[in-house]
């Protein structure tokens, strides 16, 4: 994956980057009516002028409507190839001796 590491704001230059939470109602949803699964969107702000200078969803693994066809295949491997999570006890008890 290619990593874009954004250090100033495009449109100022000012550094001062923080983040913003789009929640509830402004969710985005895996469906055109709205839906149970919602991801809030993260924004990266611009203290400084404002801007939103990036902004991605929280929950991206919630979206499965796939645009091509090649890359639902691509997904449905890479989950297949998964290693299982081993199973393990519902209850972990931690004791102080
Ligand atoms: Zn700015």
């Amino acid at each position: 994956m290619k990593k874009i590491v954004i250090e100033e704001c495009p449109y100022c230059g000012s550094d001062l980057l923080v983040y913003g939470y789009q929640t509830d109602g402004g969710n985005v949803s895996t469906d055109v009516r709205g839906s149970v699964f919602g991801s809030p969107v993260q924004h990266t702000i611009c203290r400084e002028c404002g801007s939103i200078v990036y902004s991605s969803v929280v929950k991206p693994e919630y979206f499965k409507d796939y645009v091509n066809p090649e890359v639902k295949q691509k997904m449905e491997k890479a989950e297949k190839e998964k290693p299982k999570p081993k199973k393990e006890g519902i209850l972990e008890i931690i004791v102080d001796d």
